[in-house]
């Protein structure tokens, strides 16, 4: 089966108007001039630059997504943002469960999976974030932890349309270690078989790699089987930086 590939920009808390907006120009440029799109390119900004990146990128293929959203659509949740406000600013897709969400508000996979749901009822791809710590992976429980995160994380309802699967081992986000090509593969072909068991239509699943992408790694992860596309962050900063890991996706 052919599936879409996805390369997503994750900026995290970083940015300010003025050379966030000079740097997504120049991507929706670059994307502009491409002869062809062969994949989906998103970015994540901060919640504060959804709507402003969302008008600059409106006539451009490059579409735009929020990091996090809150489980319930509005209420007393305050400093929150919901999926709901999410799409109205012009997102169409939101990451859940980021391993810095998980570690730093103490995110569960009830947790995430209630927000993956909050996303798609929104009408947003979620973007479900799973993956092991650097203990877990030497203690040899990485695939377990995969398939417990995989399981539980899930939004009722999923689809291959609806539902993007992330794997960012912990150890790998900002520290510039990858795991091995083979490694990265044996969990792409493990989640793809966990998926199988818990929906139909497991192998249109994007299943997305993350951890220290960058120009020079993105082309031999992106060729590996059930790989379909990368989560990148301090890469997808610089358009400079993010072109050549997109265009290992136009191809
Ligand atoms: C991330 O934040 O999802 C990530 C993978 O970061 P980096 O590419 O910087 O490792």
């Amino acid at each position: 089966m052919t599936v879409r590939p996805l390369i997503a920009g994750n900026w995290k808390m970083n940015g300010l108007a003025d050379e966030s907006s000079a740097e997504l120009k120049a991507l929706a440029d670059l994307l502009a001039n491409a002869d062809t799109v062969a994949c989906d390119v998103l970015i994540c900004p901060p919640a504060t630059l959804i709507y402003q990146m969302a008008q600059i990128s409106k006539d451009s293929v490059l579409q735009i997504g929020g990091q996090d959203c809150h489980a319930n659509v509005s209420g007393a949740h305050t400093g929150d943002t919901s999926a709901a406000m999410l799409k109205d600013a012009g997102a169409t897709y939101a990451i859940v469960g980021h391993s810095e969400r998980r570690t730093d508000h103490g995110e569960t996979n009830a947790v995430v999976k209630a927000k993956a749901e909050a996303a798609i009822a929104a009408g947003l791809i979620a973007i479900v974030c799973v993956g092991e710590t650097l203990e877990q992976r030497e203690s040899g429980e990485t695939l377990a932890v995969i398939t417990d995160q995989v399981k539980n994380s899930l939004p009722v309802g999923a689809t291959a349309e609806n539902t993007v699967i992330a794997y960012e081992p912990v150890w790998a986000i900002g520290t510039g270690k990858t795991p091995t090509p083979e490694d990265v593969a044996e969990v792409h072909a493990h989640m793809r078989k966990d998926l199988a068991g818990l929906m139909s239509d497991a192998d249109g699943v994007r299943l997305l790699y993350g951890g220290s992408v960058k120009g020079s790694n993105a082309a031999e992860l992106m060729a590996l089987d059930n790989v379909n596309g990368a989560l990148v962050g301090g890469a997808s900063l610089k358009a400079s930086d993010f072109w050549p890991i997109v265009e290992t996706g136009l191809k």
